[in-house]
């Protein structure tokens, strides 16, 4: 137990939070909140709960019944969660998904998705001083994650959005839901031409990560002020941001956008702005390093 972190007792006002997935045992939000929880000295804790699809409406109205001041939403209650929410926020609106269930006194349920500012944060942090509209932004894939990087993209003034997944279809549904016209969707086998005019480089497949195929992409068109930034981050050090640190572009990894995107989550249930410090960070790594 690190000395600035000392361990609360769990009593009967102590409020509660935990991440809904299937399986939920995987994830990190635990140790993150309940890091914060311990930092701040608030009277929460912070659970896993682990809950199959055809539990999931039933279990998440019984949570602020239990006392839950809310939740954290993974694979596959995404959707789910955006469907059973009362009232949204504009961006899982834009994004048809949350990941952030906030429960009000009288029952109801909030969804909210922190992805986004997650993603933008992360890249604040990570390359200081980021002009979104220097240059295209080139976004590789299009899944969940591809649409929270795209429409932060948008928000943060990006003036071009090219979009590369290898099922082009869904770029184009992207491109469709999104209706703007700075997303133009480009070949996935042509990627390495499109780098020439990039000003950001994000890699939203799971290419590249621990177990999955390696993202095969020379940056050798990729200009050298270009920023490099991977969601992946089990390994922290991808084969792609490997290249951009060679080539002495920019690089951020995927590590920060975990991390950040809790801090809004946080704020929701505890009234606590909590900040991502490098000794979370390095505890989230070691936590990395044990099981990937
Ligand atoms: P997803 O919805 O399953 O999408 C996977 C994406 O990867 C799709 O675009 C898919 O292309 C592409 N892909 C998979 N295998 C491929 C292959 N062999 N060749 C080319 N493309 C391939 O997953 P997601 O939720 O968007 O997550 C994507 C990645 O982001 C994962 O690695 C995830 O861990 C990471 N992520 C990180 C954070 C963070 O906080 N850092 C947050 C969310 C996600 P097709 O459409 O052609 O299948």
């Amino acid at each position: 137990m690190r000395k600035d972190v000392e361990l609360k007792m769990i009593n009967g006002t102590t409020q509660l939070a935990g991440i809904l997935g299937w399986p939920a045992a995987h994830s990190r939000s635990p140790l993150i909140h309940n890091y914060w929880i311990r930092k701040h000295g608030v009277d929460a804790a912070y659970v896993p709960l682990p809950v199959a699809p055809a539990d999931f409406a039933g279990a998440v109205r019984s949570l602020p019944k239990l006392g839950f001041a809310g939740a954290n939403v993974t694979v596959p209650h995404k959707q789910a969660a955006f469907l059973l929410a009362d009232t949204r926020d504009a961006l899982s609106e834009r994004l048809g998904v949350v990941n952030t269930l906030v429960f009000a006194k009288d029952g109801s349920i909030e969804g909210r998705n922190t992805d986004v500012y997650g993603f933008l944060e992360n890249l604040r942090v990570g390359a200081p001083g980021i002009d979104f509209a220097a240059g295209d932004a080139i976004v590789l894939g299009a899944g969940g994650a591809a649409r929270a990087v795209v429409a932060g993209l948008l928000e943060a003034g990006s003036k071009k959005v090219r979009l590369l997944n290898r099922t082009e279809s869904r770029a184009v549904a992207i491109a469709k839901d999104f209706a703007d016209s700075r997303i133009v969707v480009g070949n996935w086998d042509r990627r390495e031409t499109a780098l020439g005019g990039a000003g950001l480089l994000i890699n939203a497949t799971s290419l590249g990560m621990e177990g999955a195929a390696p993202l095969e992409l020379s940056l050798d068109a990729l200009p050298k002020t270009a920023v490099v930034h991977d969601l992946v981050y089990a390994p922290l050090e991808t084969g792609l941001l490997r290249a951009a640190r060679e080539k002495g572009c920019a690089s951020v990894d995927g590590l920060g956008m975990l991390l950040h995107q809790a801090v809004p989550a946080f704020n929701a249930w505890f009234g606590v702005y909590p900040d991502v410090t490098e000794d979370l960070r390095s505890m989230a790594i070691d936590d990395l390093a044990r099981i990937p």
